[in-house]
């Protein structure tokens, strides 16, 4: 049962995504070939061998440095053919998602997204799968030999159980189809830290009052090297950028801690952050929702609390 394992990576970097991905194909127990396609520091390639890639492919082509869904769906493709790899597995991200069902459609593949977890092989190939923006859990049955596995956020543990990997250059042949669709720009989303790949995620709502005070959250997201994040309505009402809106209209976020600042809670919000590791809640509302789906809360005025709690961690 060979895997495949499209690794995606962002100035050079393999994704924390990617590596649980890895991780997971180790799980899965058999050999496990990475791929990776466009600029990669070759360090990073060679460390995936810690986490369980036994064959580490490059595929440097300058042509694959942005995520053309129809050229890497076409690399993969081939990739597989190649390693007589049956399953794919990747993260289900912006690029991976649409990857996945573009590739499972070529090779005839069963193709399950948002999985969190290892599947059950006794009396067939179930993965479990999240649904309803993480409310319930789906088992779902992989009939076909070939098998296209996204993987949800935190889905898998990530284990050091091996060395590092020797690199492979992948060469690849790319017709003008596979860019049938092109990238003209592109720009970098503001903040040092992006917010679908955040760990840790400061977030505000319309209890923030207005654009003017969002010093102090940022001040406290730089403080935790955290992204920073809004419900819809200061988006919609233009206090911060459209693409800082969390949750079931905008960004699914599934960080270590997601920390709620004057949002209330609505089941729309909550429905973008629930796989959050854990959730803290700064409100001056007690009965504020978003208390129901905290670990841990705090009530009072965010303007007295923001401050007190970046010098806290500032002197930590
Ligand atoms: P409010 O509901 O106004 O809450 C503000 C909170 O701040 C209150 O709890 C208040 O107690 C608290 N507060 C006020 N002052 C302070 C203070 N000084 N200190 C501390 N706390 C204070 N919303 C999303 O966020 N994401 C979505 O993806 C989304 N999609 C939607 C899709 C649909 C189809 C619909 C109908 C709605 C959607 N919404 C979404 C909107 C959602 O229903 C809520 O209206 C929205 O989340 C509320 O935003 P809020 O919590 O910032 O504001």
């Amino acid at each position: 049962m060979a895997i495949l394992v499209f690794v995606e990576s962002a100035e050079g970097k393999i994704k924390k995504t990617s590596i649980e991905a890895v991780a997971y194909a180790h799980a899965l127990g058999g050999p496990v070939t990475a791929i990776a396609l466009g600029a990669v520091d070759k360090a990073e390639l060679e460390a995936l061998g810690k986490y369980g890639a036994q064959k580490v492919l490059h595929a440097a082509d300058e042509k694959l440095n942005q995520g053309v869904i129809q050229a890497y769906a076409s690399v993969l493709e081939k990739a597989l053919q190649d390693e007589g790899a049956d399953i794919l597995v990747l993260a289900n991200s912006s690029l991976g998602t649409p990857v996945a069902a573009r590739v499972a459609t070529k090779i005839g593949a069963s193709l399950a997204s948002n999985v969190v977890d290892l599947p059950q092989t006794s009396g067939g190939f179930v993965v479990k799968r999240s649904i309803y923006t993480g409310k319930a859990f789906a088992w779902v049955e992989l009939k076909n030999q070939k098998k296209v596995i996204g993987l949800r956020k935190n889905a898998a543990e990530i284990k050091e159980v091996g060395s590092a990997a020797q690199v492979t250059p992948y060469a690849v042949t790319l017709s003008d189809a596979d860019f049938a669709t092109h990238i003209t720009s592109s720009e970098k989303a503001t903040g040092e830290v992006l917010l679908p790949e955040a760990n840790i995620v400061v977030s505000g709502g319309r209890g923030m009052k207005g654009p003017e005070h969002w010093g102090i959250l940022e001040e406290l997201a730089k403080t935790l090297h955290a992204a920073t994040g809004c419900s819809k309505p200061v988006s919609d009402m233009g206090w911060r950028p459209h693409h800082e809106h969390v949750g079931q209209t905008g960004v699914k976020v599934a960080p270590q801690l997601y920390i709620a600042i004057g949002i209330s809670g609505a089941i729309q919000h909550l429905a973008g952050v629930n796989s959050s590791k854990y959730i803290v809640v700064i409100n001056k509302d007690p009965e504020a929702p978003f208390f129901k789906a905290a670990d841990y809360g705090i009530v009072g005025d965010a303007f007295e609390i923001i401050p007190k709690l970046t010098e806290a961690i500032k002197a930590a």
